[in-house]
């Protein structure tokens, strides 16, 4: 490729809404712009990066059978409300209608599609493992979209789901795609983390994500040195054997009229809730301690709506850098944190009172508002708060944990029959009886990899890209646009590489040297080929983008360029 034809508007400044580098670097290298929030176009050098991600992805998934195919993006919402989905999903789900007043969502995730493609027409258990998988455009309307390509609306996953009749089919694959993903984040050449996750809206028994470690990543992830164990935050606090090793925050509390409900399931029951969506919890602060609201789903925290609900005015949001400080946890934003999905709750409202959405909680002093019903914004109350603290006990062992940050670019389910059973999608197994399906189902995110990336590997001149994904493998740079000697051998060494099928970039824009390897280098190409000043002595230069030194070699002999 001629840079003079490659369309890549590089900029010199950063983009004014920039929340984070690789969005910044994305964007000025002309990657990537966005449409609206959340929602980008890909260009050439982008989409370049894309497919590298996509081939990678789509050869382990073929290396472990898993069939490609297409499916829609916009669903009838008659499958949806089969699993309860139409509901429970929350407001993620984009939901429109067409001119005949049906009712559709863009997809956000496929299982109710893939059941329902199954369902009547897999019928027998000898047909049985079966894996599909499929590169495509998902749509969830996120609360925050934000990070670029990382937390986007419209973005590009790579869905897989399996078929089984029985569990132990299931794990056995489970256990060849979390090898096939951790095939997939080798090949990307990045620091990885693989952790036991929680379950989540999705459902189900058993889950990994995988994560492309950063500093600045929106997933914490707790890990010991000691027995390797390594957990999402909202696993590790979930975590039994954890829960219960934390005395500290139940003394803290001042236990009082339980009523008759215990557990969030319970609650959430009594309300006609759905279960997963009740899990979103904010801190507040008041002049007595700490209080904790729930909130249902994901509802966008509208704070000053929240703030009129509460009667007691001496009580205020908490900004992340005192809960920080207060309890270790590090939220990014003022709330919403997860909490155990078992916390008791301990509150001294009736039942009543949680119905009619009180705020509440309570630390050392009881303290308690109440709070006028409203029908849109729910707010619970609970307390007993467990958070889990990098230098705690490791749930498994002796040792301690540590924390890290990372971002997730994969997860992998054992969905079991949650699906299936909803949608009647049945086979018949050896026995002439009919069974649901157990399912698995194993997500990676191709554009938010871009971004990844990206976040993980750059430096003060632009991205860092490993060979594997890069862009273009190798730049050549004739520093003089006036030379046409160089210009020419340029040309030369591009066809040589060209032929043994290296992708090159030949950087022949009139502009100056200066301007040149300032764009290659924000563009992250591994190597650069240099025909400078040595050229005439009869050199070129060699440079690898992450080292500070360039090597010269023999400019006659073009076979040792590469290899
Ligand atoms: P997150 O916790 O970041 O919201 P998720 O757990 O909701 O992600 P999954 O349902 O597990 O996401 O989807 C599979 C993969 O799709 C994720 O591991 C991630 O790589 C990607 N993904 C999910 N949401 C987004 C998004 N808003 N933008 C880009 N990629 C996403
Ligand atoms: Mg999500
Ligand atoms: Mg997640
Ligand atoms: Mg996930």
């Amino acid at each position: 490729m001629r840079f003079s034809k490659l369309y890549a508007p590089t900029l010199k400044e950063t983009p004014a809404d920039s929340d984070i580098k690789s969005y910044e670097l994305l964007i000025r290298g002309g990657f990537i712009r966005k449409i609206s929030s959340g929602v980008y176009s890909y260009l050439p050098l982008g989409w370049r990066v894309i497919k590298k991600i996509e081939k990678i992805v789509r050869e382990e998934m073929e290396k472990i059978g898993s069939q490609e195919l297409m499916l829609p993006i916009i669903h009838p919402s008659e499958l949806w409300k089969m699993t309860g989905r139409w509901d429970d999903y929350g407001p993620e789900l984009m939901k429109l209608k067409d001119r005949h007043d049906r009712e559709f969502t863009l997809g956000p995730t496929h299982e109710e599609i893939v059941t329902f493609l199954m369902k009547d027409e897999l019928r027998s258990y000898k047909q049985l493992p079966l894996s599909v998988f499929q590169i495509a455009t998902k749509f969830r309307d996120e609360i925050r979209p934000r990070f670029g390509v990382l937390r986007a609306r419209e973005f590009i996953m790579k869905d897989a789901y399996t078929f089984h009749p029985d569990y132990e089919s299931l794990h056995k694959t489970y256990l060849q795609f979390y090898e096939a993903y951790e095939n997939i984040i080798k090949r990307m050449g990045v620091k990885y983390a693989i952790v036991e996750a929680d379950t989540g809206a999705i459902g189900g028994n058993y889950s990994h994500e995988f994560h492309v470690l950063a500093k600045n990543g929106e997933g914490r992830i707790f890990y010991c040195e000691k027995c390797g164990y390594a957990a999402s935050d909202e696993k590790a606090i979930s975590d039994e054997k954890f829960i219960a090793s934390i005395d500290e925050p139940k003394k803290q509390l001042t236990k009082v009229d339980t009523g008759e409900l215990k557990t969030i399931e319970e609650i959430a029951n009594f309300l006609n809730l759905p279960k997963n969506r009740l899990i979103k919890s904010m801190l507040l602060k008041s002049k007595n301690g700490w209080v904790m609201a729930l909130i249902r789903g994901d509802y966008e925290i509208n704070l000053s709506k929240l703030r009129s609900l509460i009667k007691d005015q001496t009580l205020d949001f908490a900004q992340p850098e005192e809960v920080y400080e207060k309890f270790g946890v590090n939220t990014g934003y003022i709330g919403p944190i997860n909490v155990p999905k078992d916390v008791k709750i301990v509150a001294d409202f009736s039942v009543k009172s949680v119905v009619n959405g009180v705020i509440g909680a309570m630390e050392e002093n009881k303290h308690y508002i109440n709070a006028t019903p409203d029908e849109d914004f729910k707010v619970d109350i609970f307390s007993d708060i467990r958070f889990v603290k990098a230098g705690e006990k490791c749930p498994h062992c002796e040792g301690y944990l540590k924390e890290a940050r990372g971002i997730e670019v994969g997860q992998v389910f054992e969905l079991g029959d949650k699906y299936s059973s909803k949608m009647k999608a049945y086979f018949t197994d050896e026995e002439g009886n009919q069974k649901p399906f157990i399912m698995g189902c194993y997500g990676w995110g191709v554009s938010r990899t871009l971004g990844a990336i990206v976040e993980q590997l750059n430096d003060e001149h632009g991205m860092l890209w490993p060979r594997s994904i890069a862009p273009f493998e190798v730049a050549i740079i004739p520093v003089s646009s006036s030379n046409k000697k160089m210009f020419e051998f340029s040309d030369q060494i591009y066809n040589f590489l060209s032929k043994k099928g290296i992708e090159v970039l030949i950087d022949d824009r009139e502009v100056s040297a200066g301007v040149k390897f300032k764009d290659i280098d924000l563009i992250g190409i591994p190597l650069k080929i240099i025909i400078g000043k040595s050229y005439e002595d009869g050199y070129i230069e060699l440079k690898l983008r992450y080292e500070e030194q360039s090597k010269l070699i023999d400019a006659s002999n073009l076979e040792s360029i590469y290899n």
